[in-house]
């Protein structure tokens, strides 16, 4: 396949194009693991993972990129992160009967989806992807060219097992001509799911840009990475009230945070609540209150 858990870009020596290419698989399996997703769930998980991966190579800073999906049938949410460090996560969730194929769009059809930038530091940014292509790749394709302004070819494979994707998009300030892209856009777009899936990167790259001058750079690590914390979960209990949370350990023996993307679980005692409650620079009332 495409060289697994890697991220590799791809540099076209005479031309203002950047690219790259990814495989999943540890990172992919781990990120399905424990959740018993339906085959048409796993497909679709890890081309949102793919391309998370793919579009986190134009961060500039320390943070990550989220897509997300809200859908409005059965399929509820789809989200994959990935980190500046190349660390993914993702999550589906969905409710009643899933049809067993379906393509991008019949599965979220009259949802939304939105690209967030999250840098560590700073205003995060937002941005509407419309549904209006039939696959996720032609969705992302056409949010590049009419938002961003920068002509962009998505390519993307998943089967359950394995998941690759690659992406070649004009630089921001470019000097191509037209045909340089069209070319090149052509060229990438003669991709069948099996090379992307099964072809090294070296080969992949020699099958499509022999004619090319193009270069691979240094392969970067994918992995998965869930960087939810136990303090993290204390936080989130901040939404609800001391007396509240007091009345569920009575009942319940303690309170459970699960994380929907790892399964861990964090559970919290009466002896714990001091340390959610923390008092806050001075200010003795938890920061939100629902
Ligand atoms: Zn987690």
């Amino acid at each position: 396949m495409s060289n697994s858990d890697q991220i590799q870009r791809i540099l076209f020596d005479e031309l203002d194009i950047r690219g790259a290419v990814v495989g999943l698989e540890d990172s992919y399996h781990q990120a399905l693991q424990n959740h018993g997703y339906p085959q048409v769930i796993r497909q679709v998980l890890g081309e949102l993972m793919a391309a998370a991966a793919l579009l986190s190579t134009n961060l500039k800073f320390e943070g990550r990129l989220i897509l997300q999906v809200a859908g409005q049938d059965a399929v509820k949410v789809l989200m994959a992160e990935c980190t500046d460090q190349q660390e993914l996560r993702a999550i589906a969730r969905f409710d009643g009967e899933l049809p067993e194929q379906a393509s991008f769009r019949e599965l979220v059809s009259g949802g939304q989806m939105a690209i967030t930038i999250q840098p560590k530091q700073g205003q995060r940014y937002q941005g509407v992807v419309p549904l209006e292509g039939d696959t996720l790749s032609q969705c992302l394709e056409s949010y590049f060219s009419a938002s961003e302004q920068l002509p962009t070819q998505i390519m993307l494979a998943a089967d359950g097992d394995k998941a690759a994707g690659m992406m070649v998009q004009v630089l921001p300030v470019s000097g191509n001509s037209d045909e340089d892209w069209l070319r090149i856009s052509h060229l990438t777009s003669t991709l069948k799911d099996e090379e992307l899936l099964y072809l090294d990167n070296e080969t992949l790259l020699y099958r499509l840009y022999h004619e090319e001058t193009c270069r691979l750079f240094e392969a970067d690590k994918v992995t998965f990475r869930c960087d939810c914390s136990r303090e993290r979960s204390a936080a989130s209990l901040r939404y609800m009230s001391r007396e509240e949370l007091e009345q569920i350990i009575e009942e319940e023996g303690a309170v459970a945070v699960n994380c929907q993307f790892c399964n861990s679980s964090y559970a919290f005692g009466r002896a714990d609540l001091d340390q959610v409650f923390v008092p806050n620079d001075g200010d003795e009332q938890p920061p939100l209150q629902h």
